[in-house]
């Protein structure tokens, strides 16, 4: 009989391969079978193994983000909860340290701390604002005064 495995010539009786060691009364039946999904198993593994080596270290990256994620409270705020926040945020002076603490503050839930940054970037652009105003009010007084030292 032939070898399943190398093809080899071995005793008819034999049940292991006397050249690759490999089951010869068995393997008849189960290596028709499996010998089909086996060698595709193999390859898919292989195919992940090999062609993805590159792409796996993104792949085990892909499970931190969701364990991130899972650290994260994303409580959602509810109606009254931003109503709170907004008079919280607006308070003088204290409003301001508290949305940064909100903002920038570990272990804080996600929709407050996003919040608390929305209210920071306005609060940025209005004082952005204020500063162009100034300096385009400053260019113009200081324009307008040269026009009335120049007309006296
Ligand atoms: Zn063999």
């Amino acid at each position: 009989m032939l070898c399943n495995a190398c093809g080899a010539n071995i005793p008819d009786n034999s049940t292991f391969c006397t050249t690759c060691g490999a089951k010869t009364v068995p393997m008849p039946q189960n290596s028709v079978v499996p010998p089909a999904p086996a060698p595709n198993a193999p390859q898919y593994m292989g195919g992940t193994m090999q062609t993805y080596n590159g792409y796996n270290a993104p792949a085990p990256m892909a499970p931190p983000a969701p364990m991130y994620q899972s650290f994260q409270d994303t409580t959602p705020i509810s109606p009254l909860g931003y109503i709170g926040y907004n008079i919280l945020f607006n308070l003088p002076f204290i409003g301001l340290i508290v949305a940064l603490v909100y903002a920038f503050g570990s272990n804080q839930n996600v929709n407050v701390r996003n919040y608390a940054r929305s209210v920071l970037i306005i609060w940025l652009i209005v004082v952005v604002m204020y500063v162009l105003l100034f300096i385009l009010l400053a260019a113009m007084g200081a324009s307008m005064s040269e026009i009335f030292k120049n007309s006296y």
